[in-house]
């Protein structure tokens, strides 16, 4: 798989919370060959299955993105916006952003606003209208945006607007491309709504019943400058495997599961704690009695900007060690 074209393609797709069609119909084409069935559920998440016989286990990656969400479009034909998931306003400023329509602008703000108490709804998408009516043509409220900024690498790390969670989405699509034989009934979730509350998730994992919830995800990192140990992972050294998160405290038998394997098979992995945001896992611990759920994630830079950065060793070590378990032996 050429990652780099696979990547391009997941994070160019459209798909900010609430409206995945178009990733959703990407990911179908790009997974069909390597799985049994795919299906969609009621709120949309893509469930592709390999069957087996053996205990269930689900993989989930969300393939929705943050945005912004067009509220009010004012007498000049300025975008006024509110946010779709976690927006930090002053990380967006001056963006580029599409509408799905592809209507093209950029992030500006009410000049008003002071810049270091910046919030989402002092921002406004400068569409290049010349009046409100002109504006209101090609922007309606309600209306998602997403980021459209570009992807490329710097070294051996990869800058992209979208890697959370497309990268995710990429290492799920590596696994499933080169999967061992095994009777492990298998599930790869694509799912909606993660950024606004881990929807996608809670509904899928309640209709699968799985005996193992994978969330696999970006996580944040101990090594931008003046980190402070917020979160524990490093980027380029390997497959973060989560003892925790804000939705979670993973099943610590997974974890040292993870970890042994890891281990066994040479493949790098570290401890990973990320005491801001959640994941997937959580919703898939939580449903029916409970399930045994844990993550694994790749540590990233700048997480909620428009230039998220990840290694790529690290993306392979996650998709290895994603291989690893899904061939596992496991008990019901
Ligand atoms: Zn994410």
């Amino acid at each position: 798989m050429d990652l780099m074209n696979v990547l391009t393609r997941l994070v160019s797709a459209f798909g900010p919370s609430g409206a995945e069609k178009e990733i959703s119909q990407v990911i179908e084409e790009l997974a069909r060959p390597y799985v049994d069935e795919i299906s969609r559920d009621t709120l949309g998440s893509l469930i592709c299955r390999r069957k087996g016989n053996g205990p269930k286990v689900m993989f989930s990656a969300h393939m929705d993105s943050i945005g912004l969400v067009a509220t009010h479009i004012d007498e000049k034909g300025f975008v006024h916006v509110g946010a779709l998931g976690g927006v930090g306003a002053q990380a967006v400023l001056y963006t580029p952003v599409r509408f799905q329509n592809d209507t093209r602008g950029l992030i500006c703000r009410d000049n008003r606003a002071e810049l270091d108490k910046l919030k989402v709804t002092d921002l406004r998408v400068d569409i290049g209208a010349a009046g409100g009516e002109a504006a209101k043509k090609l922007v309606q409220v309600g209306d998602p945006a997403v980021y459209d900024a570009s992807t490329y690498l710097a070294g051996d790390r990869v800058v992209s607007p979208y890697l959370d969670d497309r990268i995710a989405c990429l290492v799920l699509l590596m696994a499933m491309e080169q999967l061992e034989e095994t009777d492990n009934d298998l599930y790869f979730v694509f799912s909606v709504q993660e950024e606004v509350g881990t929807r996608g998730a809670k509904t899928a994992a309640w209709a699968i019943d799985p005996d193992y919830g994978i969330a696999v995800d970006v996580t944040g990192v101990d090594d931008e400058p003046g980190s402070r140990h917020t979160a524990s992972a490093l980027c380029g050294k390997g497959a973060a495997v989560k003892v925790m998160d804000r939705s979670l405290i993973s099943s610590p038998a997974l974890v040292e599961q993870l970890m042994a394997l890891a281990a066994e098979k040479g493949i790098p992995a570290q401890r990973d704690v990320l005491q801001l945001g959640g994941t997937d896992a959580g919703p898939m611990q939580a449903t029916r009695g409970g399930v045994t759920a844990g993550g694994i994630s790749i540590p990233c830079r700048y997480i909620h900007t428009p230039t998220e950065m990840a290694d790529l060793d690290d993306v392979r070590a996650c998709a290895d060690l994603m291989r690893a378990f899904a061939a596992s032996k496991l008990k019901k």
